[in-house]
């Protein structure tokens, strides 16, 4: 058995908890038998996939209090908002959404707001809600989660918001329930915080330091999502390359891949997200050797100028950058690229932008995820006086998306004619009739073809490519 360093919640703590989601249910099922009427749930998610993990375990706890899920917001008696302070539009987005419901609250005052996630560990936008947003009934953060069914129980007896925002860090919680929204695909997070500190972003200030889930824990989650029939699993974690570091084992990252690799049932794995600096040799040679484990990689570079990656703090240059890069495509030939650019950090020229083009040139990712860059207070990047003005950040962006438009269109040119195996997702969003999956390198593939194929592994060939998708006719 495993060990870990940190403070293990008492296991007391959880069966109070469980206790409570079960003394919700009650009341909840009295109140049908009495009216015939559901209480229901709304739950917005903003921001990134260990938000959308988090707010899985809140629908999970929900539906143990005997919460149905509703898409109608209208309809609802508890709203949760899961909040992202990552970027400066998802708090807009927020304030936005917290005063949509002030009206809905009037006309049903039995509705319980409650708000969550990272942006409510930062003590300004809790501020702001208490000024501005008395509507809100509820708000707790990230290191309390798992005291949901508690609080919203507390909040329902108070006049006022209740707040409660644990500080203390380092608790991992295992057994809280989760509602899996998809049967054939689950992000499973292995490891919580970040420890890097890149000087433009907020995580590790909102969301700790890194810790790592037992392994043990993670096989025996996977394992159940097998038998329940999924088939593609993608490890999550901020740096998911760091794995295993505060563990007192022998083992790390490409470790933990290869005994995911052993699970029967299990047909792909992916993960994300790497770091430049952090990704090993071993790593790289584990992902040829392991045949579940998918032809693509997530290798953020954020910027191509070794003056603004300094700046950055993101320990590496563009040449080491694209020297691993080198390494990748020669141990794993066909593997898809993407990455995350950040355009417009503070200083950067337009010599220094060349640069970032440069290296979307020179590598060819498949995709990438362009941020205009905007600041975060509290972040070091935000204190730098020589911020960009919008007119640059705006046009260079503007260059960046035609250009990775122009690579992903040659880099999916390859794959016309080409078999693929794809993993049906459903029907297509443009055109009912046909059905869309991925590939093993992470293509939308739209294609048609015949019965139940939903949850299955088929063969596609390509027939026509786009920059963005990919379609096919189904293989006999
Ligand atoms: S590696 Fe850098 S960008 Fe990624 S979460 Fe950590 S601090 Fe943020």
């Amino acid at each position: 058995m495993s060990e870990r360093k940190e403070i293990k919640i008492d296991k007391a703590e959880l069966d109070r908890q469980k206790e409570i989601m079960l003394r919700l249910k009650e009341n909840n099922s009295m109140e049908y038998q009495k009216n015939g009427k559901h209480k229901r749930y709304f739950v917005i998610t903003l921001g990134c996939q260990q938000n959308v993990s988090d707010s899985e375990k809140i629908m999970g706890m929900l539906d143990e209090m005997g919460y149905e899920k509703t898409e109608e917001r209208e309809e609802a008696d508890v709203v949760v908002i899961n909040t992202c302070c990552v970027r400066e539009n998802a708090e807009l987005k927020l304030f936005g959404n917290i005063g949509a419901f002030k009206q809905l609250k009037i006309d049903n005052p039995g509705l319980l707001l409650c708000v969550c996630g990272c942006m409510m560990e930062q003590e300004h936008a809790v501020a702001t809600i208490k000024k501005k947003y008395k509507h809100v009934d509820l708000v707790f953060g990230t290191h309390n989660l798992y005291r949901f069914p508690e609080l919203i129980e507390r909040s329902m007896n108070e006049k006022y918001t209740l707040i409660d925002i644990m500080n203390t860090e380092g608790f991992i919680v295992e057994d809280i329930p989760v509602r899996r929204e998809d049967k054939f695909k689950a992000w499973v997070t292995i490891m919580y915080g970040c420890n890097n500190f890149c000087s433009y972003c907020i995580v590790p200030h909102v969301r700790g330091r890194e810790r790592s889930r037992l392994p043990e824990d993670i096989v025996s989650e996977i394992k159940q999502l097998a038998a329940d029939g999924c088939k593609e699993i993608t490890l999550l974690g901020q740096n998911v390359n760091s794995y295993g570091k505060d563990l007192k084992l022998e083992m790390d990252f490409a470790d933990l891949i290869k005994i995911v690799n052993e699970i029967e049932g299990v047909e792909r794995i992916r993960f994300m997200t790497s770091h430049p600096k952090d990704i090993s040799d071993k790593l790289i040679q584990t992902m040829s050797e392991c045949k579940k484990v998918c032809e693509q990689l997530h290798l953020p570079f954020q910027a191509g100028s070794n003056k603004v990656l300094k700046a950055m703090n993101r320990k590496y240059t563009k040449e080491e950058y694209l020297e691993k890069i080198e390494k990748v495509k020669r141990v794993l030939p066909g593997v898809a690229l993407s990455t995350d650019v950040i355009v417009g950090f503070p200083g950067e020229t337009d010599e220094d932008f060349e640069e970032t083009l440069d290296v979307i040139s020179k590598v060819e990712f498949d995709q990438s995820f362009m941020f205009i860059y905007s600041k975060r207070s509290g972040t070091p990047a935000a204190e730098m006086e020589n911020q960009i003005n919008e007119e640059q950040k705006h046009r260079n962006f503007e260059r960046l998306k035609k250009l990775q438009a122009d690579v992903s269109k040659k880099v999916n040119d390859d794959y016309l004619n080409r078999i693929v195996e794809v993993l049906v997702e459903g029907p297509s969003k443009n055109d009912a009739s046909k059905f869309t999956g991925r590939s093993r390198t992470g293509k939308v593939v739209n294609f048609s073809g015949q019965g139940e194929l939903i949850g299955q592994l088929v063969n596609v060939r390509i027939t026509e490519v786009f920059s963005w998708f990919l379609n096919g006719e189904m293989e006999a």
